[in-house]
């Protein structure tokens, strides 16, 4: 391998045989450029015979011939080195991308040879190209979209918007990213959208908002959409989609407007047809036939009139315009009253009241009071082979709780967290029972508008609890919390330890709980997870005291991604012995992202002992 001619260059044995077997490709040629030593890897490198290689002008090998002048041409001090990229032709015809490093001998100012290592750098090169490639794919895909697709940075200005968006806002790309884009959105919704991605920002929260964008020099109305990538437990990078929701909105606000009209013209004479069903019972025997007649078309048309008046506020809430008057009353006299109002027409069931809530509470009475005539016209109408509902209130850590109880057909699981939605009834009872499936949807409105939250517990043939929550006082950052910041973190809703000999976070959580209090907790879980490296968490609700909470979707596809990003791998979950709430921390899991193993318990000694047995074993993926 080596060029008789230049055998003294390399003096001692040893250094030669160490540069003959270098993992590393070497090369050196002569001032006019033929190659006088390779070693064995520069050899291989390439494919050829020593033999082939030596004694040839590099330049033969250089597919690029601009690289040589920077290689060996531009060289001109004694000791200067240089990395210059080029590409090598080898035996089979194939190119390999390397980076040289060169350095020139010069003998009374005229070079006597160039010394070249060679590193290969092919992978990498086609690993950016593929990375390129895959980028080009993407623009091209987003491009033939036919929404609008965005990225934006973790600050919020995006960075990148496709050909959609700069078609319909007849605007150049730089026009529009950063926070260019918000000039688009109708000055009416700009407020809720802002405020809506500030506090996805803040919270890591998919971000969903419906606004008006110009297209065109129209507003259309738009669904935005984004959600966050989520790397070593920070956002790095946000993914979003606007889409023309335009005709559907359009339909429903005519719907919205017709039900609203049709309600208004039908509630004038229904007022007359009761007054008149009224006068016409006062002109006769209470004893006869007619009377009874009388009294059953009054009760129907009480019921018509509750439903047209449903009807009324479910089109006022789509329009944004359900309106609350707030005053000071007394709870527990507004329970009292409520159950008065409807005992009169009542033959079948007898209520009785445990009434705690003697409190004043701030709040739109009229509003309450339909929440509460709601719930007990269920509780009746669903019992009809029961004669009682129990009504109970009270006090708990600074919230006014209400039960209603009653002991009829009950509910199947599968649809409890579904019932407050709008229109949904149970398919077993729809045929059986009158209604439009609205009630429930109103006082979540109305519940939610006073900051509280509702829960059920209900067993099938055996009846139904249902329960609200209203704050005596609307929401305070939790004041009394300890904390090191890295082992140990308590607060009034949870209490989190860092477990040093099994080298887990004991979690227990508190109390009431809701889409505050679970990610202020989990934001917690987070920091010391990851401050501690571990990577096995002890999640116990046994204490948590009901509530459906809003935050699972975030737990399962914001929060576990981080929690697992942050290094957790097994997440031994207690159930809380309220039914709602282990639907929620099911429903988290059901739509989890990611690979974190979790599974629920009934018992805390369980969890530990799976816990702390687990090795991760592939089947047992979820809960
Ligand atoms: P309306 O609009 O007149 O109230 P509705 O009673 O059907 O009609 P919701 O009050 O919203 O509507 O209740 C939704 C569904 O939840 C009901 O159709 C029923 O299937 C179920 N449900 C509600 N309360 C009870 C209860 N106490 N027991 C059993 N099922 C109930
Ligand atoms: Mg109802």
């Amino acid at each position: 391998m080596i060029n008789n001619d230049t055998a003294d260059i390399f003096k001692a044995e040893s250094i030669q045989d160490f540069i003959d077997n270098a993992t590393i490709g070497i090369h050196s040629v002569d001032g006019t450029g033929k190659i006088i030593y390779a070693n064995k890897a520069e050899l291989k490198l390439l494919g050829y015979d020593a033999s082939e290689y030596l004694g040839r002008n590099i330049q033969d090998f250089h597919a690029d011939k601009d690289s040589i002048e920077n290689i060996f041409l531009k060289l001109t001090g004694v000791s200067e080195v240089k990395e210059h990229p080029a590409k090598l032709i080898c035996k089979d015809g194939s190119i390999k991308h390397v980076l040289i490093n060169s350095s020139g001998y010069y003998q009374n100012g005229t070079l006597i040879h160039t010394r070249c290592f060679t590193r290969d750098i092919t992978e990498h090169f086609k690993d950016k190209s593929a990375l390129k490639e895959s980028k080009v794919n993407m623009r091209f895909m987003a491009d033939t979209m036919p929404q609008q697709v965005w990225t934006a940075r973790p600050d919020g200005s995006l960075d990148y918007v496709n050909k959609r968006v700069t078609e319909n806002f007849e605007s150049s790309v730089e026009e529009i990213i950063g926070e260019g884009w918000i000039h688009f959105v109708h000055s009416q919704d700009q407020d809720n959208c802002i405020e809506r991605w500030k506090s996805s920002l803040q919270s890591g929260e998919p971000y969903q908002v419906e606004f008006r964008l110009k297209v065109n020099e129209e507003y259309r109305w738009h669904l935005g959409r984004a959600i966050p990538l989520v790397i070593d437990g920070s956002i790095v990078k946000w993914f979003g989609t606007n889409t023309d929701i335009h005709e559907h909105k359009v339909s429903e606000e005519k719907k919205d407007a017709f039900i609203s009209i049709a309600s208004h013209e039908l509630k004038t004479p229904l007022t007359n047809i009761k007054s008149f069903v009224q006068l016409a019972k006062r002109t006769i025997e209470p004893s006869g036939k007619a009377f009874e007649f009388l009294t059953k078309a009054d009760n129907h048309v009480l019921n018509l009139q509750n439903l047209i008046s449903d009807l009324l506020d479910v089109s006022k809430f789509n329009a944004g315009m359900l309106t609350y008057n707030f005053s000071d009353f007394n709870f527990a006299d507004l329970v009292s009253e409520s159950i008065e109002a409807i005992k009169p027409g009542l033959t079948t069931h007898k209520i009785i009241l445990e009434n705690h809530a003697d409190v004043i509470f701030n709040g739109d009475r009229f509003r309450i009071e339909q929440v509460i005539a709601n719930f007990l016209s269920n509780a009746l109408k669903y019992s009809p082979d029961a004669d009682t509902v129990i009504v109970r209130t009270a006090i708990e850590e600074g919230n006014i709780v209400v039960e209603i109880q009653d002991f009829g057909i009950g509910i199947p699981e599968e649809h409890l967290s579904k019932i407050f939605e709008r229109f949904y009834r149970v398919d077993n009872t729809s045929m059986k029972f009158q209604g439009l499936g609205l009630g429930l949807f109103i006082s979540s409105v109305i519940i939610k508008r006073h900051q509280g939250s509702f829960w059920i517990e209900s067993k099938p043939g055996a009846g139904s609890t249902f329960h609200f929550l209203l704050p005596l006082t609307l929401s305070q950052p939790d004041l009394d919390i300890e904390t090191d910041n890295e082992t140990f973190y308590k607060s009034d809703f949870i209490d989190i330890k860092y477990n040093n000999e099994l080298k887990q976070l004991d979690v227990n959580w508190t109390g009431f709980q809701n889409i505050d209090t679970v990610k202020a907790g989990g934001m917690v879980m987070l920091q010391l997870l990851k401050f501690n490296g571990c990577a096995k968490v002890l999640n116990d609700n046994t204490f948590v005291k009901g509530n459906w909470s809003e935050a699972a979707d975030w737990a399962g596809q914001v929060w576990f991604p981080m929690m697992e990003e942050a290094g957790l791998e097994v997440f031994a979950w207690i159930y809380s012995p309220i039914t709602f709430s282990a639907l929620a921390a099911r429903k988290s899991v059901n739509v989890m992202v990611g690979n974190v193993v979790s599974r629920f318990f009934t018992s805390t000694q369980e969890a530990q002992i799976w816990l702390s047995s687990y090795t991760g074993s592939p089947g047992q993926k979820k809960g």
